[in-house]
């Protein structure tokens, strides 16, 4: 057996188990011995049966004192009773639907058993335990017993014993991927010891310890891929744009640019006449402004006889980028062109030949820009705007429709800038932390459902007013249980429409639907045809509404804080004052604590901290939305100081082997974590 050989040749896994083993993501012996715990149960200490309490979970060691006796209650429930007694006292043991325990326990055998006691008096009891003999204890009782994350028809038992096996044959092979130097700096076990001590510890902190070692290793070698790709562009020619005067530009805006904006301008037009190609990240709030740093670096671009390219995430916010650049740079001499698959072929076919002959010097556009046939004869920028929704494979794909041009993407998903740096490890990042000026705050407030009657007409008295508004919901369909009494997109959106405001025009938008549909919906509401909108979340953030004015949000509590500002930022877009809502919901994920925090607090980086913070380690974000490889066992929010000891320890080895010639086991990690990211 070898490390990576299919798990289906081990003992007891066979053809079948390695089919469910996949649901896991584990197909070789190497995923399995990776894959950790996700808890521990503490069966070491041997405890009295006199003193356990009502509820405790303990191991005891004990006697079986009366006849394992099965009863059938009815079809489908069989009980097997029996007594036990250790020096200290007794409790009755009780098994559901395990007939065969019967036959594997015998009167007189001392056992362990491990499970949830109770406690009525002096009357202790335990059901369905853990159980084996004294003679083999230590396999699954007496011990610290791993707890593994499960897939159906694989058991807690299966896992054990198989990744014991896996370990038992293939921990020689493991290679230790973090450098010598680095292991000891940081006092770190090897990763043999790693591995054992965190399926097989044998106390609690030498689970910590392997923890620690193999989160700081995956961590290291994110920044390492991140680091090389970064060296790797940093080698590569870019078109070189000469520095242009910027006034030519700002001059003819409506209004000046702000400090955050100038300042991320100039970094990108630095990049781009330095030789090299960019590739940077501009990352700031929503309405921030980002699309003004772009129009300038196209402006840039173009005017220095270049193209550029301009992708966005959805149909109707490249058509919005359309018309804001078409009116924008049209009178500067830049054509624009529009591409996006729900065009006619002939307006496609226009728009692909006058790029194609240097006839256009911007297009706008959706995934339809990667199609193949669209040809940029003289592309020198690439801009990707919403950047969390494109994965890391995706970032580079309008790069490679050509000879390496300058990249800018931006992104509005708030995470705390410390995060931000590591994350976009292979990119240079401008950070826009400052408004436009004369944004008005948008007035925000966390209510209970005894305010329903006053916000109904708050909405009416808006809509009188000739503006527009967002009603947010967490569901789409009511839940089945209905105990938690979320109200779903549909269910508001009928009462809504029925009853409370029959004489106004509502629409109803759902992730349900066709994309034609959400995008038909979507600009009804643009246009104002719309007046109240009810949605889930696939509401877009990024699309100007400026006459949107209240956003409200059903059971707030559902919803993720970094979220909830970034549905606040659809309204507060133009001249009108605007507000947003949150119904608190009846409790559930987010506490009160935290819709105040975004009551008083405007800033979303300042949000995604408090954000981190509340919430701990977990779900703050999947890796996913940010288009990096799945982390196993490492939290990013977490580990925020290990992350940053991890990536000076990368930093320190590129330095000294940029290509990682002398770290062969890890370069050939490196590589395989983006193909893996990119399949998924
Ligand atoms: P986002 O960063 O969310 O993409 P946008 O680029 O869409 O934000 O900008 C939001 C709004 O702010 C737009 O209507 C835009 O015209 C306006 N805007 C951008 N920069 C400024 C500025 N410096 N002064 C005033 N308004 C601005
Ligand atoms: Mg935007």
């Amino acid at each position: 057996m070898q490390l990576y050989d299919d798990v289906r040749y081990l003992k007891g896994i066979g053809e079948a188990r390695a089919r469910l083993l996949e649901k896991l993501d584990i197909r070789t012996v190497y995923d399995l011995i990776s894959f950790f715990p996700r808890a521990y149960e503490d069966r070491s200490v041997i405890r009295d049966l006199s003193e356990i309490a009502e509820g405790e979970t303990a191991c005891v060691r004990a006697l079986v004192v009366t006849t394992p006796v099965l009863s059938r209650i009815r079809k489908g429930l069989s009980l097997t009773r029996f007594r036990i007694a250790d020096d200290s006292g007794s409790a009755e043991v009780t098994f559901f639907n395990q007939p065969y325990v019967k036959n594997r326990l015998k009167v007189g055998g001392r056992y362990s058993f491990y499970g949830r006691f109770q406690r009525f008096g002096s009357k202790l009891s335990l059901q369905n335990p853990t159980f084996e003999s004294s003679l083999e204890e230590g396999k699954t009782t007496g011990r610290i017993v791993p707890v593994y994350r499960l897939t159906a028809g694989i058991s807690q038992n299966v896992l054990i014993k198989s990744i014991r096996q896996g370990l038992d044959t293939c921990l020689e092979e493991l290679q230790d991927l973090l450098p010598k130097e680095t292991i000891q700096r940081y006092g770190l076990p090897d990763i043999r010891r790693a591995y054992l001590g965190i399926h097989m510890p044998s106390d609690m902190a030498e689970a910590m310890r392997a923890r620690e070692r193999l989160v700081f290793e995956e961590l290291f070698v994110l920044a390492c891929a991140l680091g090389s790709m970064k060296n790797q562009r940093k080698n590569v020619a870019g078109h070189v744009i000469p520095a242009s005067r910027l006034e030519d530009f700002t001059g003819r805006l409506p209004f000046a640019l702000t400090g955050a904006q100038t300042r991320a301008v100039r970094e990108s037009l630095s990049d781009m006449s330095s030789g090299r190609a960019m590739n940077r990240l501009v990352q700031g709030d929503v309405g921030s402004g980002k699309t003004m740093v772009a129009a300038a670096c196209i402006w840039a671009v173009c005017r220095s006889g270049f193209q550029a390219a301009f992708m966005a995430p959805t149909e109707l916010l490249a058509d919005q980028h359309f018309r804001t650049f078409s009116n924008l740079l049209e009178p500067m001499g830049i054509r624009v062109v529009l591409l996006k698959s729900s065009m006619t072929a002939k307006a496609k076919r226009d728009a692909v030949e006058r790029l194609a002959l240097g006839e256009a010097d911007l297009a706008v556009g959706t995934h339809a820009l990667l199609s193949e046939g669209v040809e940029f004869p003289l592309l020198a920028l690439a801009v990707t705007d919403e950047q969390h929704r494109f994965g890391v494979g995706q970032r580079s794909a309008l790069a490679a429709k050509t000879n390496s041009p300058h990249i800018l993407v931006m992104s509005a998903t708030p995470i705390p800038r410390t995060l931000a740096l590591i994350l976009y490890g292979d990119l240079d990042v401008s950070i826009i932390d400052e408004l436009p000026p004369g944004r008005q705050k948008v007035d925000t407030y966390a209510v209970e459902e005894s305010m329903r009657p006053r916000i109904q007409k708050f909405i009416a008295r808006l809509v009188e007013e000739g503006r527009q508004v967002y009603v947010v919901c967490p569901m789409i369909e009511e839940d089945e249980e209905g105990i938690m009494d979320l109200r779903s997109a549909s269910e508001v959106y009928e009462q809504l429409r029925t009853e409370v405001f029959p004489q106004y025009r509502l629409g109803l938008l759902h992730g349900k639907m066709k994309t034609a549909e959400k995008e038909a919906v979507m600009s009804a509401f643009v246009s104002g045809e719309i007046q109240i909108l009810v949605s889930t979340t696939v509401v877009e953030v990024g699309v100007d509404v400026p006459n949107a004015a209240l956003m409200v949000v059903e059971n707030a509590d559902r919803f993720g804080l970094s979220q909830l500002h970034q549905l606040r930022g659809s309204v507060g877009r133009g001249q009108h004052k605007s507000y947003c809502v949150l119904f608190k919901g009846k409790g559930g994920g987010v506490s009160a604590e935290r819709l105040d925090a975004l009551v008083k607090e405007s800033d979303g980086f300042r949000i995604s901290e408090e954000d981190l913070r509340l919430r701990g380690p977990g779900d703050f974000f999947g890796s996913r939305q940010h288009g990096l490889p799945t982390l196993h066992i490492a939290d990013l929010a977490a580990s925020l100081d290990v992350l940053k000891e991890a990536q000076a320890e990368a930093a320190r080895l590129l330095a000294a082997d940029p290509q990682l010639k002398k770290h062969p086991a890890l370069q050939r990690r490196v590589e395989s974590i983006f193909q893996n990211a990119e399949a998924g």
